[in-house]
């Protein structure tokens, strides 16, 4: 029996470019977000047979639980968990409000927690299981206008080492990517020609860019509790 991969935020962007490259290379994929047809829209998209498509919102413990159950009733144990499912609300942080930032740690630390513990049941009675978080290169260096957003991201790199020196004796390996700008919805409002400006390489990545970087990660037998930056050369920059 092939692979099952989860991808969090599988239904668009980067998500679903990683998606499409654990389908090319055989894995079963269950795509998970809160809008049950776009995830289903993006499963019907991937090549091959078996994969599944689940409406979730990972800020919400009990739609965590359920979703991960079903999963694991109708497609087996998962042996690769993507989190990918994200939001921003960037703003300075005096005009931020409380209730956009409580949405942020919810949807992007919070989601991460609870989907990484729901997997975690079936993975460590595996005889090798795989994390990739998507956090952020502001996690890592901090951006004006995004303190909220990169709080939760650099909440991940913590929560990622972490996790991976609780379970790597079960060698179920956790590792984070960190993109820099990546051509998606969540990018649509920036000017691309004015912000990869910033970018050494001259301009945005593409999903599919990150997407091998994951892959690389999913597969590498010996690496974890690392920080992978995909990112141009931004963070050089910044
Ligand atoms: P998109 O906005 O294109 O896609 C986000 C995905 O997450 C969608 O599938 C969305 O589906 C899903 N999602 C959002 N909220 C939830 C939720 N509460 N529960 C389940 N699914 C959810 O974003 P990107 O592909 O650009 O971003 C993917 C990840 O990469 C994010 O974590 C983002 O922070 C990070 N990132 C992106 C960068 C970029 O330049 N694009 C740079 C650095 C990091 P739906 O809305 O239907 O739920």
């Amino acid at each position: 029996m092939s692979r099952l991969a989860v991808v969090c935020g599988g239904s668009r962007g980067i998500g679903a470019a990683v998606s499409r490259l654990l389908a090319q290379r055989g894995c079963r994929v269950a795509v998970l977000s809160r809008n049950e047809d776009a995830s289903r829209a993006a499963v019907a998209a991937l090549p091959g047979d078996h994969h599944v498509a689940f409406s979730c919102d990972v800020s919400k413990e009990q739609e965590v639980q359920r979703t991960f159950e079903s999963i694991r009733r109708t497609c087996g144990h998962v042996s690769y968990l993507v989190n990918a499912a994200g939001i921003n609300r960037d703003a300075l942080l005096l005009r931020s409000r409380p209730e956009d930032m409580l949405a942020l740690l919810h949807t992007n630390l919070l989601g991460c927690m609870l989907t990484c513990r729901a997997a975690l049941r079936d993975m460590l009675h595996m005889q090798e299981a795989a994390i990739v978080n998507i956090g952020s290169v502001v996690g890592l260096k901090g951006n004006a206008g995004q303190c909220v957003y990169s709080a939760t991201k650099a909440g991940l790199e913590g929560f990622t080492r972490s996790l991976a020196k609780e379970v790597a004796s079960r060698n179920v390996r956790v590792n984070l990517l960190a993109p820099g700008f990546i051509r998606t919805d969540m990018t649509g409002g920036l000017s691309e020609e004015q912000t990869a400006r910033s970018v050494p390489m001259g301009r945005f990545g593409e999903p599919e860019d990150v997407a091998l970087a994951v892959l690389f990660l999913l597969e590498s037998a010996y690496i974890t509790g690392q920080v992978l930056v995909v990112d141009g050369g931004l963070q050089l920059a910044m």
